[in-house]
């Protein structure tokens, strides 16, 4: 079970079924000590509310809730579907290659696409699912850019939870963030409540895995990476 789970939605996201303060009672209940709520942006048809972001508090005690978004990739040139005035709100920000991409373009295209993002977007922390087998990514390539921007790549439980993805793929991605000593955050990609905070289908991969670069691998180090990204997120 993760102490602090970065990778969560919603009903504000067209595909999940909870709300804000379900998921956050059920990690409170659950004994974690912090929830990032990323729905996805705008592309997806995520909902995107300014109320959310400006004005919600979270109100379970002992708890860190952090605002954030599961941001689409929007074509090659890296741009993505993150609210430009949304930015200084952000305590973390997910992006991922979603099914408004286009199949079937190659390892080299998805994978220059992944290092444009990070180049152009200083507020990316982390990319989600590296590992889906739709979007093949050379992992040795982003692993270094990843380092070089202070972005994590993504470990997602439900992808290896549903059995979508290729556990040699997976084992690659592990592979290349531990020779290029890049950050992995371990995420339950949660829709459905039960799978909050779940990291135990993707234990397997890490077992030779260095802790230390795993910025989720406890509370203190999840929020230590969040505050050092901080920084990142100031408008521009
Ligand atoms: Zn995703
Ligand atoms: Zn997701």
């Amino acid at each position: 079970m993760l102490e602090v789970d970065f990778h969560t939605h919603t009903h504000f996201s067209h595909c999940g079924i909870h709300s804000h303060l379900e998921i956050l009672n059920q990690a409170k209940a659950l004994g974690m000590k912090g929830v990032a709520v990323t729905d996805h942006g705008p592309a997806l048809k995520g909902r995107v509310s300014p109320t959310l972001f400006d004005r919600f508090q979270c109100p379970v005690k002992g708890l860190r809730f952090f605002k954030g978004m599961e941001c689409n990739v929007l074509n090659e040139q890296g741009e993505i579907d993150l609210p430009q005035h949304l930015i200084p709100y952000m305590d973390i920000v997910l992006v991922g290659i979603h099914f408004n991409i286009q199949e079937g373009l190659g390892q080299e295209a998805y994978t220059q696409m992944l290092l444009n993002v990070l180049a152009r977007n200083p507020a990316v922390d982390v990319i989600t699912h590296p590992n889906d087998e739709k979007y093949p990514v050379d992992f040795v390539a982003l692993a270094k850019a990843a380092k070089q921007y202070g972005a994590a790549l993504e470990l997602n439980n439900s992808k290896s939870l549903l059995k979508r993805d290729d556990p040699a793929v997976t084992r690659a991605l592990v592979k290349a963030c531990q020779q290029e000593e890049c950050l992995l955050a371990v995420g339950s990609d949660m829709h459905a409540i039960q799978e909050l905070g779940l990291d135990e289908a993707v234990q397997p991969y890490l077992k030779d895995f260095p802790q230390a670069l795993i910025v989720n691998a406890k509370a203190e180090t999840a929020f230590q990476f969040i505050a050092s990204r901080k920084n990142n997120k100031e408008h521009r």
